[in-house]
């Protein structure tokens, strides 16, 4: 069985040494490492260039070495090739952490304190508890629940959002366009971890944006085509909301003359919320090969036709 690994190549040599020490009857290859591509049946990778995979005749499984799978151009994936993204418990715990310390930064105000710090000044603000903030996530996935498992040790009001309902103790859960107005009025914080289709690019618009309750915040973790910019820019200069936390941009990385990073209320990171940890990701890939060659389905399957 042969795998190439084509992705991130700084973390290539610890794929590598997992394979070669827990699976070394497997052939396992690091770009540009590749040997005869001809022979390859499964790929590891991140953006594979089109004339690339078309020079893959025996590619079983094409799998996405990040939890996203928006990258991807499916038309370049033979019909035939599944295409699997990655969920394993790295990408989980950084996503939880990132979210947890952003709606927590927001909840005890933290941003208010780096401004008062810059200006030296001593101004205690009010201490709400956990339990007077309603938090809001959209997208109840694999990402959206491990986030809301998470934020309710705290004690916060949460609800969620989903295409499908999904119950969820302690959650208030909503599904669906026409629920989506009630589900967005008692957020004072909103969270986005949806996937990026053409039913969610631009869903973080005015429309949504002026359902918030005054003074609510944003989190993007989605992707970064999720938000209309000039639509959160206009809602922050207007007070309708307090603050956004942007983990992803639309483009990546954000240009240096970009409005996004001059604007005040605007706390932008480098698309670094989480990321795939081979320590962990590895042992749940290899365990995925071996259920496809026992015939088994196979965990983390793209639907084509919905796009995530
Ligand atoms: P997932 O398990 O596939 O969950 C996606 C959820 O979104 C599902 O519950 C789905 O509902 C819901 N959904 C999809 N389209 C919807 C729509 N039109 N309206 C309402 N809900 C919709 O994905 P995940 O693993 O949680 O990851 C979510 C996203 O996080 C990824 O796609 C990626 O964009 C982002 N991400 C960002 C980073 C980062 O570092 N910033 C890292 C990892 C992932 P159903 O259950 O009804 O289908």
């Amino acid at each position: 069985m042969s795998i190439l690994y084509r992705s991130d190549a700084a973390r290539g040599a610890a794929w590598a040494r997992y394979f070669a020490e827990n699976a070394p009857d497997l052939d396992f290859r690091v770009w540009p490492d590749a040997g005869n591509l001809e022979d390859v049946e499964y790929l590891i990778a991140w953006q594979p260039p089109r004339e690339f995979l078309a020079a893959l005749p025996r590619l079983k499984v094409l799998f996405s070495s990040g939890a996203g799978i928006d990258h991807l151009d499916f038309a370049a994936v033979p019909p035939h090739v599944p295409i699997v993204r990655m969920v394993e418990p790295g990408i989980i715990n950084g996503m939880v952490e990132y979210v947890s310390l952003a709606v927590l930064a927001l909840h005890r105000d933290f941003f208010d304190y780096v401004e008062a710090k810059a200006a030296r000044s001593w101004n205690p603000l009010e201490v709400p508890p956990a339990s007077a903030r309603t938090i809001g996530v959209m997208g109840m996935g694999v990402l959206g629940c491990a986030v809301l498992e998470r934020l309710a040790t705290y004690g916060f009001q949460l609800r969620g959002w989903n295409r499908s309902l999904r119950p969820i103790d302690g959650v208030e859960s909503f599904a669906g366009a026409e629920q989506l107005q009630p589900f967005l009025a008692g957020c004072d914080v909103l969270v986005c971890l949806l996937p990026l289709t053409t039913a969610t690019q631009g869903i973080l618009n005015r429309d949504l944006l002026g359902m918030l309750p005054r003074g609510a915040a944003l989190i993007n973790v989605g992707r970064g085509p999720h938000l209309v910019d000039a639509d959160l820019l206009e809602a922050l200069d207007s007070g309708r909301l307090s603050r956004a936390i942007l983990d992803v941009t639309d483009p990546e990385p954000l240009p240096a003359d970009h409005p996004l990073w001059a604007h005040p209320r605007v706390f932008v990171t480098p698309h670094v919320a989480s990321m795939t940890q081979p320590d962990t990701a590895a042992p749940i890939l290899l365990e995925n090969l071996r259920r496809h060659r026992r015939g088994e389905p196979l965990q983390g399957l793209i639907d084509r036709f919905r796009g995530y």
